[in-house]
């Protein structure tokens, strides 16, 4: 990946909520999705608006999420759309049983990228109970052979909580059969339907990440994590090992040298969220609107909502992200620093990482966290 990718005008990924209707319950839905879809949904016509305002900011990633997109009748006609603007959209449908072979064949024929499932346990009975219907584990193992078998790249999403924190090395084994592109392990964010007692503390947390890590080298498949940027920080750290102290400057761009290919994404800076309804957040898990494209346009919105631009600052960072050495990297989990503390620009309280700046001044970090009780006061104004 270019890592001279300007985040300021450009998100790397647009993800689209099509529909909050989805006929699974899961657990920990960020969406609290219904089995109805809302009449607030955007209209066909609005989403081919959406789609030409995601086509000018041009995105190497365009992903339809839900709820279950398969839930809107117009989905197909939508990918198709897509594909004729230039994009290239993935999808990330729920097992269901609108997810048959057929509707895969014909997301393969309307030239869809990716399609990515869901997967949280590596035996039906953990899986089916995050998911909260029975056959939902069988189902999902099915559209990933239906996927292989008409060559769709597929992708599989694991939600990472304390629940099945002990099942990753089982799943590994699981997914290694499969013909996968990406295994991606979302680290869980407390909104939702999510609970915080399933939040991973920030030493399993760690724990995990060395897990991963190590199946990284290992298994057929790239291996990613979603709102775990300090997972960057762990591999910049890892590769770091054994290399002379103070060759590389990890503060300002010094991990480009580290880790090429290692991009800042952050909530909000190079990933852009589009609800049902239209808003515009710089998350699914961080539900603030920056705006909303019924009225004003996707690229407007990403690149001078004060909210947006507030985010890219790392300078609003506060607490120990505030003060890390990795924070131009990192900068921590905006999304699970508001869901725990109701503060965006707090650190995120999954990272158990101490910046070396505090190690010789603890005192500055209860300044700083005394500093502003609301991360609204920072955002800059237009
Ligand atoms: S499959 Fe996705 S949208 Fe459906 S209930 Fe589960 S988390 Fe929510
Ligand atoms: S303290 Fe914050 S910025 Fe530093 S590594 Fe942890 S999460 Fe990232």
């Amino acid at each position: 990946m270019n890592t001279s990718f300007d985040l300021n005008r450009c998100p790397l990924i647009v993800i689209w909520e099509t529909t909050q209707a989805c006929d699974l319950a899961c657990c920990h839905c960020r969406a609290c999705a219904q089995a109805k879809r809302s009449p607030l949904e955007l209209s066909t016509l609005e989403a081919e608006k959406l789609i030409h305002d995601v086509a000018d900011l041009n995105p190497p990633i365009f992903i339809l999420t839900g709820g279950d997109p398969l839930k809107r009748s117009d989905i197909f006609y939508l990918v198709r759309r897509a594909v004729a603007h230039g994009l290239h959209p993935a999808m990330t449908p729920s097992a269901t049983p609108l997810l048959t072979r057929e509707a895969i064949a014909e997301l393969k024929k309307a030239h869809l990228s990716r399609m990515a499932v869901s997967l949280d346990g590596s035996a039906p009975a953990l899986h089916d109970a995050f998911r909260g219907v029975d056959g939902s584990y069988a189902r999902t193992l099915e559209a990933i052979h239906w996927a292989n078998e008409f060559g769709l790249p597929i992708q599989v999403n694991t939600s990472i909580s304390k629940r099945n924190i002990h099942d990753l090395e089982n799943m590994a084994n699981l997914l290694k059969q499969f013909k996968l592109v990406l295994w991606s392990a979302f680290f869980l964010v407390p909104t939702g339907r999510a609970q915080m007692a399933d939040l991973l503390s920030a030493d399993e947390v760690e724990q995990a990440f060395a897990t991963l890590y190590r199946f990284s080298k290992t298994l057929p498949f790239k291996v990613k994590t979603t709102e775990a940027q300090h997972y960057r920080r762990y591999i910049i750290q890892q590769r770091m090992q054994g290399k002379a102290k103070g060759t590389i400057a990890i503060s300002g761009h010094g991990w480009e040298k580290a880790v090429p290919g290692l991009l800042p994404i952050n909530d909000g800076k190079g990933f852009v969220f589009v609800s049902h309804t239209g808003e515009v957040c710089p998350s699914g898990f961080l539900p603030v609107s920056a705006g909303n494209v019924r009225t004003e346009s996707l690229t407007e919105i990403y690149r001078n909502s004060p909210l947006l631009m507030g985010l890219r600052n790392t300078s609003n960072l506060q607490g120990k992200c505030g003060a890390c050495e990795f924070k131009e990297i990192c900068g921590g989990s905006r999304a699970r620093a508001y869901a725990v503390s109701g503060n965006m620009f707090a650190e995120d309280p999954c990272c158990n990482y101490i910046p070396k700046k505090l190690v010789r001044e603890p005192q500055q970090l209860e300044a700083d966290n005394n500093f502003s009780e609301s991360g609204d006061l920072l955002i800059p104004s237009n």
